[in-house]
């Protein structure tokens, strides 16, 4: 069944922006993208959606704990990242695996009235988690989370825990493996998560370089979480040995972590040569400007990514710190932020949307997501702008993000897998 979806304006992002655009859509897969009456004269028969507003493709979250949007109190906390983790772990242990699985069901709802289709989604209760990520048809990756571990808890139990979720997930949703950090899992445990990732051909997200206090516990082996682990009795390299001496970015490459295989999340505390190593493995950052705001933990360098085309993705990281799983308020967060750090060009406006799709579906490895052409998944969102009337193919990646930071979007209609999911 083809179905022609057309808008006043189309951004395939992969390609330029059309006036009066269309996308026709074969099943759950594109099949072409131009002009409305091109694709119309074309094929006169098809059945035609006609949207106002802007079309872009889903929109790709390149990091979120769909698990914790039921953490939204944790939000308002003001306080820095080392003590709100520690109120994570506190109410953590008030769940179940049907509330996991409730709050993962939100957590997908908000995004798919969003406009988001694809999420790296970082899992620590697949049994909750998994099922319904899985059947919502959500494009993107879930990765296992390995968080807590040293040598000596990750052989008596993690490892094959490890094993046993990885050889257990539902049919329909790809997984992947996230070692959290380099303070939560030991140095011998974290090589060892990438090498299983490594054998399975499964894709690697680990939190990286996201607060000062990991920049502390890397460098010196000292800190509050090195206080918090000790508390956990657990026994960590980067302790014992008084650090490692080199940034949290150095360290995991001299780890060996880092490849085209992986992204990580955060990125904040990464000075030229950092951003340097990151680059020439061809790891994606996955940006949360809003989630380190309210964490305290500093500006990711955004301006520097953009000037030193660094790849990136944007992410919401979850309710628990950042005010709502809306990727275009994210991106036009971003793009506030690499503005007051001096970024000038005037292909901002292209490039920060770039990240929020193409960027995220780079940071996964997928090459049929985060674009509009032939052979790509059918994951399409609608955007209605304010003044729709005056924006024209050049102006709209600007429009799209001005509506977000004033809050006057609205997505419109979100279609996953060529199926309309939400109409707003
Ligand atoms: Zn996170």
């Amino acid at each position: 069944m083809q179905t022609l979806h057309s808008a006043p304006i189309v951004l395939p992002v992969s390609a330029d922006p059309i006036g009066d655009g269309a996308v026709l859509v074969d099943g759950d897969r594109v099949l072409a993208v131009g002009p409305r009456a091109e694709l119309l004269a074309a094929n006169p028969e098809v059945r035609e959606r006609a949207w106002s507003g802007v079309l872009t493709p889903g929109l790709v979250n390149a990091h979120a704990h769909l698990q914790y949007t039921d953490f939204e109190e944790l939000n308002s906390l003001d306080q820095p990242f080392h003590v709100w983790i520690g109120r994570m772990v506190e109410k953590r242990a008030t769940f179940t695996d049907a509330m996991w699985g409730e709050s993962t069901r939100r957590g997908l709802h908000m995004m798919l009235r969003a406009g988001i289709t694809a999420v790296a989604d970082i899992v620590t209760d697949p049994v909750g988690v998994l099922p319904p990520t899985a059947r919502s048809g959500v494009g993107g990756v879930s990765y296992i989370e390995i968080v807590f571990e040293d040598a000596r808890s990750w052989s008596e139990s993690g490892r094959a825990l490890l094993l046993e979720r990885l050889a257990s997930g539902p049919a329909g949703r790809a997984l992947g493996v996230s070692p959290h950090t380099p303070y939560t899992v030991a140095g011998a445990v974290f090589a060892d998560c990438v090498a299983i990732a490594r054998d399975k051909g499964l894709r690697l997200h680990p939190h990286v370089a996201e607060s000062p206090a990991e920049s502390e516990y890397v460098l010196t082996g000292t800190g509050p979480f090195a206080k918090s682990m000790t508390e956990f009795g657990k026994s960590m390299e980067l302790i014992r040995d008084g650090g490692s001496g080199l940034s949290p970015v150095q360290y995991l490459d001299k780890l060996g972590v880092f490849g085209p295989d992986v992204h990580a999340a955060h990125c904040v505390h990464c000075d030229p040569t950092d951003r340097e190593v990151l680059r020439a493995r061809g790891v994606y950052a996955a940006l949360c400007a809003r989630s380190n705001k309210i964490l305290q933990s500093g500006q990711p360098p955004v301006a520097d990514y953009l000037r030193e085309n660094s790849p990136f993705g944007i992410g919401t990281d979850s309710l628990a710190s950042t005010p709502s799983l809306d990727l275009l308020e994210e991106a036009a967060a971003l793009r506030t932020l690499a503005v007051s750090q001096g970024y000038e060009a005037d292909d901002l406006d292209r490039r920060i949307v770039e990240a929020a799709t193409l960027g995220g579906a780079g940071a996964m490895g997928l090459a049929d997501v985060g674009r509009l052409e032939p052979g790509a998944r059918a994951d399409l969102a609608v955007f209605s702008v304010p003044e729709s009337e005056s924006v024209t193919p050049e102006s709209a990646y600007g429009a799209l993000l001005d509506a977000a930071a004033a809050g006057t979007h609205k997505c419109l209609g979100t279609i996953l897998g060529g199926t309309i999911v939400h109409r707003g």
